[in-house]
């Protein structure tokens, strides 16, 4: 019985992250959803960058200042029977590395797109992570209430950019001012269009697709053009294809307004019906873990420092893969075969973060870390070793020497310091030769980030000497000779004391691997 109870609790779970370009409206759906959910009651209360309110999801002051969403989080609630797990992933190219990450702990992505602007660089990236994972794709493409691009054009940009089937399961009738409805392919209706506080109005369809009766809709010659579009898919577009959405191999495309509240119930209805359960999980080891095994299993994608400023606390993000979770079970770390009571969890609610008593495959649960975990950690019930597989890494790309203001203050800075590399966004190094600290990001707003927190949380004033791009190359310990050291090749070692170089440039590195070329240079550790 216990079991059963589980497979169904299982099967119910939606796991996904929503990625866009910035201002695509990735906030505002989110909004929306969480509104059929019945978790915020009305519109604007997650995010509202000018009225001074913001986004629930949005923890961090620094998000707050800038208006703009840092970090990941996660938000849960129930809808049609259905619980629904959405991971925030930040837009901002400059954090694509924790984005990756969230992407690793998700079952199926929803990709928003601005109709006027289409695919943009961001969107592009992110879709390739979740491509390369061979993840469902689901396309809302929006703002259609306001001009934008033909929808035939953008389809075809979408398929050809990005290298994926798209098939639409609607289409809009008319855009902007001139917007009616959209001629929902899927359900064989019409959704008219209508003013957000109204109720859906549907017309029927009959089966050669043509509106049963009479309606005034039937005299615009907009509605006739729509007629014609979808002959033209029907006859030259891709076939509705169910298997090829779970591989990820094609893409159901929906229109609509997420600010009008516009075919977000039709896309939200549709995508519950063909988006998967938890999937299951390699080991290292080669074995399948299944969600509704036993034992209990999960990896950590995130961790977070004081999310509660009141709190100071650190959470790992877990994304359960196996088992059932419960409160104050033991579970093994399996870096270093650590035994772990789980005491201190905590669920992510939309406008609450609630204590949390069992969770189970597809849920995130946030464990409050007092330094025992890392990003990329199995963690484990039962006797059998259970290791998943590497999250990608991404090598930093630009750097800065970092001190602390007031000398005297060393204290707070190395907490600090230590706190914030931890989670990851930034990678901490020390020069061989001076002993200077110097931090390696993806990207400069990494940087800006952190020198707020460090004087927000830590009362640490930092100051950053930019060192500009550099090239970093790891080399093998018994191969370290630190006379191979230039102003155009920097040694410094990781934090696991690991030796690399820090090339000036291509050129740099080329003259070094010329004059070395015993020495072994490797990109990633
Ligand atoms: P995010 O950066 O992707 O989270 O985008 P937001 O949800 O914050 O939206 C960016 C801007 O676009 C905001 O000013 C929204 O009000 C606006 N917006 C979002 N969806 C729509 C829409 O369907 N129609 C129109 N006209 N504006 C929208």
């Amino acid at each position: 019985m216990e079991k059963e109870k589980m497979i169904d609790a299982v099967e119910k779970r939606r796991t996904f992250a929503i990625i866009s370009h910035p201002d695509a409206g990735k906030t505002t759906i989110t909004e929306q959803l969480l509104l059929f959910g019945g978790v915020v009651r009305k519109a604007g209360t997650v995010k509202a960058k000018k009225s001074g309110s913001f986004a629930k999801s949005d923890w961090m002051e620094i998000e707050k200042k800038r208006g703009i969403s840092v970090t990941s989080s996660v938000m849960q609630f129930d809808y049609a029977g259905k619980r629904i797990n959405i991971l925030d992933t930040p837009g901002h190219e400059d954090f694509s590395e924790d984005t990756y990450r969230t992407l690793m702990a998700v079952d199926s992505a929803v990709m928003v797109i601005d109709s006027a602007k289409g695919i943009e660089p961001q969107t592009k990236k992110l879709f390739q992570v979740c491509k390369m994972r061979g993840i469902p794709i689901f396309t809302f493409i929006n703002k259609l209430d306001r001009d934008g691009r033909e929808p035939l054009d953008l389809v075809t940009e979408l398929e050809e950019v990005l290298n994926i089937q798209a098939y639409p399961m609607n289409w809009p009738i008319g855009m902007g001012k001139g917007l009616k409805g959209i001629y929902d392919i899927f359900n064989k209706r019409i959704e008219l269009y209508r003013r957000e506080d109204k109720d859906e109005s549907f017309v029927k369809l009959d089966d050669s697709g043509e509106i049963i009766g009479e309606h005034p809709l039937k005299e615009e010659s907009i509605y006739q053009q729509v007629l014609g579009e979808i002959e033209l898919l029907k006859d030259a577009g891709n076939h509705f294809d169910a298997a090829k959405i779970s591989q990820g191999k094609l893409t159901p495309v929906f229109f609509g307004s997420a600010l009008t509240n516009f075919g977000v119930k039709t896309f939200l209805d549709a995508y519950l019906q063909f988006a998967p359960a938890p999937h299951e999980h390699r080991t290292n080891d080669d074995d399948i873990v299944k969600p509704v095994d036993d034992v209990f299993s999960g990896f950590v994608f995130k961790i977070q420092a004081n999310m509660n400023p009141n709190h100071r606390d650190r959470i790992a993000f877990v994304r359960i893969c196996s088992g059932k979770f419960e409160r104050g079970m033991d579970v093994t770390l399996a870096r270093g075969n650590k035994k772990i009571r789980l005491s201190n969890s905590t669920q992510f609610m939309a406008d609450t973060r609630e204590t949390l008593n069992s969770a189970v495959a597809g849920d995130i649960i946030g464990l409050y870390d007092t330094g025992n975990f890392q990003i990329g950690d199995t963690i484990y019930s039962g006797k059998k070793t259970i290791q998943f597989e590497k999250l990608p890494q991404f090598t930093p790309e630009i750097f800065v020497k970092v001190t602390a203001k007031n000398v005297m203050k060393q204290k707070s800075f190395h907490k600090g310091i230590d706190q914030l590399v931890q989670e990851g966004a930034i990678q901490l190094y020390q020069s061989y030769s001076t002993g200077d600290y110097i931090l390696g990001a993806v990207g400069q707003l990494q940087f800006e980030v952190f020198q707020f927190r460090m004087l927000n949380e830590y009362h640490s004033e930092v100051v950053m000497t930019p060192m500009g791009k550099k090239i970093a190359r790891w080399i093998k310990p018994e191969q370290l000779d630190e006379k191979m050291s230039t102003s155009r090749n920097l040694l410094v070692k990781d934090r696991q004391e690991q030796p690399l170089f820090l090339f000036e440039n291509e050129f740099s590195e080329r003259w070094f691997q010329d004059k070395y070329p015993e020495v072994k240079l490797t990109a990633k550790l």
